[in-house]
């Protein structure tokens, strides 16, 4: 049986996306002692890294009320207004304090020192900063330099969070019963050792994410499965808006590419959707054919695919396009020929993808959750922001935000008393006779979870196909969490763990709301 150890700081994050790293440098910057984990072997690996597009400021004909009016129009006037003031308020001074003052971002420049500002869907103004098309790369990479500076910040790879440690549920003493509940850390996994320790801290900040990768077709990375809103929910959090999934119309259908995003421009510049048959559909759907919003085109490709018993639809750059194609979209056409995919003589094929969680635990303007000293940043939070659906770019902005926010308050209210008793916690158990995991077992659930998840509570949702998937997936987290109990313990296991609960999330959400909304579509 692997030993485990126990760690202490005054603060533990758990994720070091934009939203964990934001965290972390204003809670090392106030003297804090952090300990920061990650479940990848490198610390940059996130969403943040893979984000292309940029990340909201403030464009030069543009103000903060413009900006709110966008970001509640695309959310369908479910955001919350106290949230969105923050972000639309303060996002452009902490855009320039942290990211091109104090890192020093090479954002792109039009000519000389003019910031280039770009525009997106949904957007009225020009004002997303981009470092031409890796923005979050780069952000990632100078964050984590930074962080790395700092000896009161103790990074740690290759640890995954298996559930957060809370009093009274942990706890050996009867008595704590009569407290309130509170988060005072985490069991985490020793992804090499195998062990789970025990991280202590005054205060936790969730910041693993978003869970696109419960789907079948995503365009984040495959570990993506929303570990935080797993552990916030058996921890007793509020969780709320999770039947918001937002799916982007084209990612690249190629049984290696892992969901490449085409990104939506592509259509801006003439070309045409079409069936694996070569016919156009999209003027059946919408008199803007091509430019009609994302969510329409969305419901459009997924009913030709399902009507026609197909994988993937075609995109038809090179038979319309109103621009050289390579000068264009360089990377575009640079990673669809690494796929044997020339983008300036055939089509691409393309399927929509599970891209962001507009949902979460639910916190404040200062990322305070429900359960006491637990905060959570980052797109694995709700703050009301997106409402039922995000304004592209702005979640870059969020973390940024939120995560900083989150450490100025820990900082302001520190309490260097620990609120526990930190020898009455339970040890993790570990069953007598641990077993041996079998692969094969763990990647069939996985595909019985992403194909149940895209074809019953995907794109397009009846109460019908719901209510299949709560019952497909109820059976299936039966045999799960026996499993758990079983197997040695692996960060697969855990992920599964982890993975099922939130899809069951999302269907029981996406059931119990019959309204048509944003992200979430009802055909019933
Ligand atoms: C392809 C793509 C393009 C995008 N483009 C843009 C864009 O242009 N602009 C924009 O604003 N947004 C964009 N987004 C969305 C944006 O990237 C994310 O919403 C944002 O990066 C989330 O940041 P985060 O810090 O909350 O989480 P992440 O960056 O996902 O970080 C999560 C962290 O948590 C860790 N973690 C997860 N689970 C555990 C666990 N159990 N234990 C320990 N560690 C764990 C991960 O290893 C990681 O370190 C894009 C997303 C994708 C996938």
């Amino acid at each position: 049986m692997p030993k485990d150890r126990i760690f202490r700081s005054d603060v533990l994050i758990i994720g070091c996306g934009i939203a964990g790293a934001s965290a972390a440098l204003e809670a090392a910057k106030s003297g804090l002692r952090v300990n920061i984990i990650t479940k990848a072997s490198v610390p940059e690996e996130s969403n943040t890294y893979y984000a292309q597009g940029g990340i909201v400021s403030m464009g030069k004909d543009d103000n903060a009320r413009i900006l709110k009016e966008d970001i509640i129009k695309t959310g369908d006037g479910i955001n919350n207004p106290e949230s969105v003031e923050v972000l639309a308020g303060q996002g452009r001074e902490f855009v320039e304090r942290i990211l091109i003052e104090e890192l020093r971002i090479p954002f792109t420049r039009s000519s000389g020192e003019t910031l280039d500002y770009a525009q997106e869907a949904g957007h009225s103004r020009r004002r997303i900063l981009h470092v031409k098309d890796s923005t979050g790369r780069t952000i990632e990479e100078t964050f984590i330099a930074a962080l790395k500076k700092y000896s009161n910040v103790n990074f740690m790879t290759g640890r995954t969070a298996v559930d957060l440690l809370t009093v009274p549920h942990h706890s050996r003493n009867l008595i704590s019963y009569y407290r309130e509940p509170q988060c005072i850390g985490a069991y985490v996994l020793d992804n090499t050792s195998r062990a789970v320790d025990i991280y202590f801290a005054n205060y936790t900040v969730l910041a693993t994410g978003g869970c696109g990768a419960v789907y079948l077709y995503t365009s984040n990375p495959r570990e993506a499965i929303g570990a935080g809103y797993a552990m916030a929910h058996r921890a007793g959090a509020r969780i709320v808006n999770m039947e918001y999934i937002q799916f982007h119309p084209t990612s690249l259908y190629h049984r290696d590419s892992d969901g490449f995003l085409i990104s939506e421009t592509v259509r801006g510049e003439g070309a045409r959707l079409k069936t694996k048959e070569g016919q156009t559909f999209m003027e059946k759907y919408s008199d803007k054919r091509e430019l009609a919003p994302r969510d329409e085109v969305t419901r459009a490709i997924y009913e030709e695919m399902t009507n026609s018993d197909s994988s993937y639809v075609l995109l038809d750059l090179a038979s319309y396009a109103k621009v050289e194609i390579k000068k264009r979209f360089p990377y575009i056409h640079k990673t669809c020929l690494e796929y044997g995919i020339d983008i300036t003589r055939e089509p691409i094929p393309v399927v929509p993808a599970a891209h962001y969680g507009c949902g979460g635990v639910l916190v404040d303007e200062w990322g305070r959750s429900s359960l006491g000293n637990l905060y959570a940043v980052g797109e694995v939070s709700c703050t009301g922001v997106h409402g039922a659906n995000r304004l592209a770019s702005t979640s870059l902005l969020e973390g940024l935000v939120w995560g900083t926010r989150a450490a100025q308050d820990i900082a302001a209210h520190f309490d260097p008393a620990l609120p526990y008793e930190q020898e009455e916690i339970h040890p993790w158990y570990y069953p007598d006779r641990e077993e041996e995991i079998d692969p094969a077992l763990i990647n069939q659930d996985w595909l019985t979870i992403r194909s149940t998840m895209w074809n019953y509570a995907g794109i397009i949702r009846t109460r019908k196909r719901l209510e299949r998937a709560k019952a497909d997936l109820e059976y299936l987290r039966h045999r799960i969490e026996k499993f758990y109990k079983e197997a040695k313990m692996d960060p697969k296991v855990v992920g599964l763990k982890h993975g099922i609960q939130v899809a069951l999330m999302i269907t029981h959400a996406a059931l119990a709301n019959p309204i048509s909304l944003g992200a979430h579509f009802r055909k019933d």
